[in-house]
C-alpha cells in the first residue's frame, strides 16, 4: 500500500521545512510506504529551493513545479493527477489541518473499508469572525441550492483511494470545486472530526476576493438555481410593472384633474427594473463564462517541470 500526500505550496517558504518534518513522522507511524507530492503554485519566494533540497536528501519527496500560479483547486488537482498512491490524503501546507489526523481518518478508512474519509472542522482557531460566519453560511446556502448535499464545514482534507482518484481523473471540467465533486462521486464517504488550527505561520492566501471567486465556482458548478432565480425576478417584475399600470391608468381615468406627471416615480422604475435586468443578464453571463472555459478547453495548469516523480 502507497500512501501519497498532496501539498500544495503558494509562497509558504515559511511553513514548508516545518510541515515537511511533521507529515515525515506521521508517516513513519502509519508503517505505510508513502510519498510526499508537493505542488508549487507559481510561488515567488524561497518555497521552491527548500522543496528542492528536501527533494535531494528525501526520495519521499515528490515536486510539481507549475509554470506560474494556477491557484490552490489546480494545484490539488495536479496532485491527484499525478500522485501513484493506492491512498491519497489532501492536506494544506500550512498545517492548519494538523497532520496527525491523518492517522485518524486512516484508522476509520480502514476499519470501515471507506472510500473518502473527510474532515469535518469542529472548532477553527486563529480566524477572523469575518471568515467563520461567510464560510458557515456559504456551505448552507450553496446545500440549499444544489442538487448534490455536501457536508458542511469541510474544506479539501480527506482521505480518498485509488477508486476515487481514477473517477476523478476522468473529469476534464475547468473551474473545479473539488470538495463538491468527491462529494458528489457518491461511493462510501464518511466524516473525520478535528480542530483546525492556526496557521502556522505566513498569510493566508485566500483574500476576500479569491474567497468570493471560489464561492461562486462553488455555486456555478453545482446549481443552475441562480437561473431560475433570475426568471422569477422576471416574473415578479412584470407583475409588478402591470399592476403599477393598471393602477396609474384607473387614477388617470377616475381624476384627470388631480394627476400629476410623476418624475420621482419614473426614475424609480428605470432605475429598479434597469437594476433587475442588469443583475439577471450578470447570471447568464457568469454561465457564459464558464461555458466559454470549457469551450477553450485549455488545460487548467501547465507542469515546468516534476522532481523524483
Ligand atoms: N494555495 C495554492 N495556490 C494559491 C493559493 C493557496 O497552492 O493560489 C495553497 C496554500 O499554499 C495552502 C492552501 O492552498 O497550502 C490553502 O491556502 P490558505 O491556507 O492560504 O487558505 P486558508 O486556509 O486561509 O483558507
Ligand atoms: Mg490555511
Amino acid at each position: 500500500m502507497l500512501l501519497s500526500v498532496i501539498v500544495p505550496c503558494y509562497n509558504e517558504e515559511l511553513v514548508v521545512n516545518e510541515t515537511y518534518k511533521r507529515l515525515s513522522e506521521v508517516m513513519k507511524q502509519t508503517g505505510m510506504d508513502y510519498e510526499l507530492v508537493f505542488i508549487n503554485d507559481g510561488s515567488r519566494d524561497q518555497t521552491f529551493p527548500l522543496l528542492y533540497q528536501l527533494s535531494q536528501t528525501d526520495p519521499a519527496v515528490k515536486i510539481i513545479n507549475f509554470s506560474r500560479n494556477f491557484g490552490h483547486q489546480c494545484a490539488v488537482t495536479a496532485g491527484i493527477n499525478n500522485c501513484n498512491g493506492d491512498l491519497a490524503v489532501i492536506i494544506d501546507a500550512d498545517l492548519q489541518d494538523p497532520p496527525e489526523v491523518i492517522l485518524d481518518m486512516l484508522d476509520i478508512q480502514q476499519k470501515e473499508n471507506a472510500n473518502v474519509v473527510y474532515g469535518v472542522r469542529k472548532k477553527r482557531d486563529g480566524e477572523s469572525k469575518f471568515k467563520l460566519l461567510t464560510a458557515k453560511y456559504f456551505y448552507r446556502t450553496l446545500n440549499k441550492m444544489s442538487d448534490v448535499q455536501f457536508p458542511v464545514d469541510t474544506g479539501d482534507f480527506r482521505l480518498i483511494d485509488r477508486k476515487i482518484i481514477n473517477e476523478f481523473n476522468r473529469l476534464h471540467e475547468k473551474n473545479k470545486y473539488i470538495r463538491g465533486l468527491i462529494s458528489w462521486m457518491g461511493y462510501k464517504q464518511l466524516p473525520c472530526y478535528y480542530e483546525r488550527k492556526e496557521r502556522f505561520a505566513g498569510e493566508t492566501k485566500y483574500p476576500l476576493k479569491k474567497m468570493l471567486k471560489f464561492a461562486s465556482t462553488g455555486l456555478l458548478s453545482f446549481s443552475k438555481k441562480p437561473l431560475k432565480m433570475a426568471i422569477w425576478t422576471g416574473i415578479a417584475s412584470v407583475l409588478i410593472g402591470l399592476i403599477y399600470a393598471i393602477v396609474i391608468l384607473i387614477m388617470k381615468i377616475i381624476s384627470p384633474e388631480s394627476f400629476v406627471v410623476g418624475w420621482t416615480s419614473i426614475i424609480f422604475i428605470v432605475i429598479f427594473f434597469g437594476g433587475i435586468q442588469l443583475l439577471t443578464i450578470g447570471i447568464l453571463g457568469e454561465y457564459i463564462g464558464n461555458l466559454f472555459d470549457e469551450a477553450k478547453d485549455r488545460p487548467e495548469y501547465i507542469i515546468n517541470e516534476k522532481i523524483n516523480l
